[in-house]
């Protein structure tokens, strides 16, 4: 019998944009905090992040502007970078990988493996890490750095092995004139607070995008079904990355698409693209055990 896909998608008809990885002059960022949480509210954003290298940054002094700020850090090593959201005092900076991300969650946060590309870390080296969140698939910054900004082939390895992490979209905002909003994440739940926005994430019940919109999205049985902002592409990706399902056009058009998973692929998860090249990432849809 042929299974049917688990739908991390609440439904909600809402979607809050937020940015995960941000740095302020309390760290090796180039603005102060105020300043980027009124770039972050002014570009249309509902929730921030700040992640100080290192450093939990108590926010309840600035104006949130509007936004749902949360508190948060990067623990940072040379070695091993991890984000951590949802803190409430600042963390050792930790040894390894794991250690970051077991002390990210004995802190009741939650732990996404940054840029894994630009780190270093093979594919391999992330197969045997448990307890993270997600896995950065952009990160702005890093493009900039070197051009090592996307992880997107390392989180197929991770699914194809079956390891089920969720996969963010960020600016790393170093600098808001040179990094700000060019990758974020839309979540999908029902009010932008901690707790909504931490149900959610965790579930799964959001997308990463550097441009095109999921406008809505969901899983019946075995067929997925989303409709998109303008795009020139739609790709169905299963198993090793691969593409196994692509739909494009000439000129940007709303795209509309259901589609059925097949019985041979563990995962299946879709990706869109505009005209500029810019994308948004589905979390995968895993068949149900
Ligand atoms: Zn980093
Ligand atoms: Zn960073």
């Amino acid at each position: 019998m042929s299974q049917s896909l688990i739908n991390p998608y609440i439904g909600s008809g809402r979607w809050w944009r937020g940015n995960t990885h941000t740095h302020t002059l309390a760290s090796d960022g180039a603005n102060a905090p105020q300043d980027v949480i009124r770039f972050y509210a002014e570009a249309g954003y509902h929730f921030l992040a700040i992640t100080d290298h290192n450093l939990t940054l108590p926010l309840s002094e600035y104006d949130p502007c509007g936004l749902t700020l949360i508190e948060g850090e990067e623990l940072t090593t040379p070695r091993t970078h991890v984000v951590g959201l949802g803190l409430d005092r600042t963390l050792p900076r930790g040894e390894s990988t794991q250690n970051q991300i077991d002390l990210v969650r004995e802190a009741g946060g939650l732990a996404i493996i940054a840029h894994p590309h630009w780190m270093g870390f093979t594919p391999d080296d992330l197969v045997p890490l448990e307890g993270h969140l997600a896995i950065e698939l952009t990160n702005q910054v890093c493009f900039f750095l070197n051009g090592k900004g996307d992880s997107v082939a390392w989180w197929d390895h991770l699914l194809t092995q079956g390891r089920r992490c969720w996969g963010v979209s960020v600016d790393d905002c170093h600098d808001i004139a040179r990094d700000g909003a060019r990758g974020w994440v839309m979540v999908d739940a029902p009010t932008c607070n901690w707790s909504s926005l931490r149900a959610a994430l965790l579930r799964g019940s959001f997308y990463a995008s550097t441009g095109p919109q999921f406008q809505t999205i969901s899983a019946n049985d075995r067929r997925i079904s989303f409709t998109t902002s303008p795009c020139v592409e739609v790709r169905i990706v299963g198993r090793g990355g691969a593409v196994i399902h692509r739909l494009t056009s000439e000129t940007e058009q709303a795209y509309t698409v259901h589609f059925e998973a097949p019985d041979a692929e563990p995962y299946v998860r879709a990706e869109i693209e505009d005209a500029q090249g810019r994308r948004a990432w589905s979390q995968p849809f895993w068949k149900a055990a």
